[in-house]
């Protein structure tokens, strides 16, 4: 007895058996039922979901001898015939292996005569892309003027690579994606019929491997059966087929989420120990954390291709995060798939990736620190009230993203501060001098919703005027964190860092502006260039957060020449900058000029 593969056997005979496709089905349907089938019909999709399947069924309405409603048939002598590929008047061509002009001819020849035994000749050309232009070309005339009695029903799954004047003949039908819901329920009809059971993860894990394609399913569920269980389990299908647990994938997703550093070592132990593809798991990876996003933005689950019970599980999982974790960690993780493209050493990449992430701690939405920041002012007086001189209310709510080791630190502070005349003891709350104070009463609503009034009894002794809040992010000082600026840059430009360090001294003066000191001009002299000195300005006002003017102090040059004539060794330096030759090399080498030294003149 010979062993009919599934795909072979499960392949639909009639509209009603095919899965999903509808508004396609429908339209052929629809187009049999009017008479009104077009000459020439394109399909196009990606593997396995349907194209040549829906040709064959074409092809059978066409010549069935049934009411058109009920076509096709698959009863009447011309669909059995169609079914059994036994038919005269049926041409299938593999458009891959019969490419050439050669082929075409014959073919047309072929459809000069009328057709045996059907009424109509139907010409099938599955991956019709692959004939040559010459093909194409003899192929045209044909579709231009086509015989009364003859179809063609062309698939391809890469419909670019046709020939707009071909295109343009043939009615276009774009076969989509099967759905993973569409896929499941077909496939465990499949398993049912053949005899067998299969566990609802199992069957999950097939739907997700078969990506949307019919045919990819079916010759894993194929191989499933050859495994001889008559009770498919989920850990059959990780072996047999070679694929990651989805618990595994769950608990290695979870473990980065909750910072679990041995949860996620250990899972990628095991992923490793299985063998596992490694670009393949990457993109699992991702693929969950993709999920996980699309279930915390409000609206968008019906984006989420995945069988019900395993739909709640995603959901489950991402209540418990904010969006801006999940989506912090999965740019991470799409860092990670782009440093491991070019790893020697894939294992070592994802573990320190992995650490990376997992260091990236919670991240508390902004909204949520103003929140906090709500609650807090409106605890504070409205007016001029009493309030003792120990009145404090303060709380500190720190979020911290890492990004590639760069920690950006966002702290906010708010303290209460007791009474006007009193100076506050935190320098950072300082009100400036010139900018108004808000006042309490201009809160916003949420701020009456204060649970935690801070105002302890004794404060009603003392009748004194309460000083509205002031509330300021930590500033960076430029002689403090002037090393930290520097590191700031050489990320940025390695160059400008090392010309920054040559400075002699750096200082803010009282206007604000920013002076560096260099005693000798040429280290700072393509520092001093325009853009350049641009740059800086921005890199000062993006890392101090305020607005710096960049002044640099040098030593007055003397540009006289020197007893020999010769120029001085400033003017020597900027013209060899503007040598045309230096800036196209750093033009095309897209560098920078550091250093320029003079040696002895050549002779
Ligand atoms: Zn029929």
């Amino acid at each position: 007895m010979s062993y009919l593969v599934l795909a072979r056997k499960a392949r639909p005979q009639t509209f009603s058996q095919v899965i999903g496709q509808r508004p396609v089905v429908t339209t052929l349907r629809n187009s049999i039922i009017r008479n009104r089938v077009a000459h020439a019909i394109l399909f196009s999709g990606v593997r396995g979901v349907g194209k040549t399947t829906l040709a064959r069924i074409m092809a059978k309405a066409i010549n069935c001898q049934a009411e058109p409603a009920e076509r096709p048939c698959d009863q009447c002598l011309s669909c059995r015939q169609i079914a059994t590929g036994s038919s005269l008047d049926l041409y299938e061509i593999d458009g891959a292996s019969n490419r050439g002009i050669q082929e075409i001819r014959e073919l047309k020849e072929k459809i000069r005569f009328l057709p045996t035994s059907s009424q109509y000749k139907i010409i099938i050309i599955d991956e019709v892309h692959m004939l040559t232009t010459e093909a194409f070309n003899a192929l045209l005339k044909t579709l231009e003027e086509p015989p009364a009695h003859v179809y063609f029903m062309f698939a391809t799954t890469e419909i670019h690579k046709i020939p707009i004047t071909i295109l343009s003949r043939c009615q276009q039908y774009e076969l989509k994606r099967i759905s993973a819901k569409e896929l499941y329920d077909h496939f465990l009809q499949l398993v049912t019929a053949e005899g067998f059971t299969i566990d609802a993860p199992a069957l999950s894990l097939i739907v997700r491997e078969a990506g949307g394609s019919v045919r990819d399913g079916l010759s894993l569920l194929d191989q499933m059966f050859s495994y001889g269980e008559k009770n498919i389990s989920n850990q059959d299908v990780v072996e047999v087929l070679g694929l990651v647990n989805r618990d595994v994938l769950m608990r290695l997703t979870k473990a980065l989420l909750d910072g679990n550093r041995s949860g996620a070592f250990l899972t990628l132990e095991e992923i490793f120990d299985f063998g596992m593809d490694l670009k393949r798991f990457v993109e699992d990876i991702m693929d969950h954390f993709r999920t996980l996003l699309l279930c915390k933005i409000e609206g968008c689950t019906q984006l989420i291709d995945l069988p019900g019970e395993e739909l709640m599980d995603f959901q489950n999982l991402a209540a418990g995060y904010t969006s801006e974790t999940v989506h912090l960690k999965l740019s991470l993780l799409m860092t990670m798939a782009e440093d491991l493209k070019f790893s020697p050493l894939p294992r070592l990449t994802l573990e320190t990736s992995f650490l990376k992430i997992i260091e990236a701690a919670n991240v508390v939405p902004v909204s949520t620190l103003l929140g906090h920041l709500d609650k807090i002012l409106a605890t504070l007086p409205t007016g001029p009230v009493p309030l003792q001189d120990i009145l404090q209310a303060e709380t500190q709510v720190e979020t911290k993203k890492k990004i590639d080791s760069e920690a950006i630190k966002v702290s906010v502070e708010a303290k209460s501060i007791t009474s006007a005349t009193e100076k506050p003891q935190h320098p950072d709350i300082l009100p400036p001098p010139s900018s108004p104070a808000p006042t309490p009463t201009a809160l916003p609503a949420t701020a009456a919703e204060t649970t935690q009034p801070v105002t302890p009894p004794e404060a009603a002794a003392d009748l004194q005027e309460a000083k509205p809040v002031e509330i300021r992010p930590h500033e960076k000082d430029v002689r403090k964190d002037w090393p930290d600026f520097i590191k700031y840059v050489k990320e940025r430009k390695v160059w400008m860092a090392q010309d920054l360090q040559r400075a002699d001294s750096v200082k803010q003066d009282v206007t604000g502006e920013l002076h560096l000191t260099y005693s000798d001009p040429a280290n700072c002299m393509v520092l001093r260039q325009k853009e350049n000195h641009q740059l800086l300005t921005e890199l000062v006002l993006d890392f101090f957060q305020k607005p710096l003017k960049v002044r640099f102090i040098v030593p007055k040059i003397d540009d006289t020449p020197d007893a020999n004539g010769d120029e001085s060794p400033h003017r020597k330096r900027q013209q060899l900058a503007n040598d045309p030759l230096v800036v196209m090399t750093a033009e095309i080498f897209n560098g920078q000029i550091g250093d320029i030294r003079i040696g002895p003149k050549s002779r």
